[in-house]
């Protein structure tokens, strides 16, 4: 297979890195390592492994929200964010970080509200905003800072 030009895709359950050409991102894409699917429309709970993995190594844009369980909006907002995975996969993978459980990568984001989503490409944040959002917003907020 012809793999000029592919991208590096990690993968949801195992974090193996994938090279898939981005024409067949469309295409239920399964991971070469574990055969389980690249993308399920379903944020994933990130720790500072699938962190790296997801938000570092691999090439496609990683939209993060920062939560807490005893965070009302937090709570509110997270069916609206399920509900953006599933438009924005598979060009923008999504995850969660619980700020409870994962201090390291908050403070490494200085997240002082929550929630908050840092939209990220290899490492490098591109964008943030703060408060819970609807799922149009978050999709059509992402778009706009993908596309600038
Ligand atoms: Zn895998």
């Amino acid at each position: 297979m012809n793999t000029e030009g592919s991208i590096l895709i990690a993968c949801p359950q195992c974090n193996a890195l994938n090279r898939v050409p981005p024409a067949r991102l469309g295409d239920a894409p399964v991971c070469g390592k574990c055969g389980k699917p690249l993308f399920e429309s379903h944020p994933l709970a990130l720790d500072e492994a699938s962190f790296h993995a997801h938000g570092e190594r691999a090439q496609l844009p990683l939209l993060v929200d920062f939560w807490a369980s005893w965070c009302g909006p937090c709570r509110t907002m997270a069916p609206q964010f399920e509900l953006a995975a599933g438009q924005l996969e598979p060009f923008v993978r999504l995850g969660k970080v619980d700020t409870d459980a994962q201090p390291g990568l908050a403070g490494r984001f200085a997240i002082r509200s929550i929630p908050t989503l840092i939209l990220l490409r290899e490492g490098r944040e591109l964008a943030r905003r703060s408060g819970a959002s609807s799922a149009g917003d978050i999709v059509r907020w992402a778009h706009q800072q993908l596309a600038a």
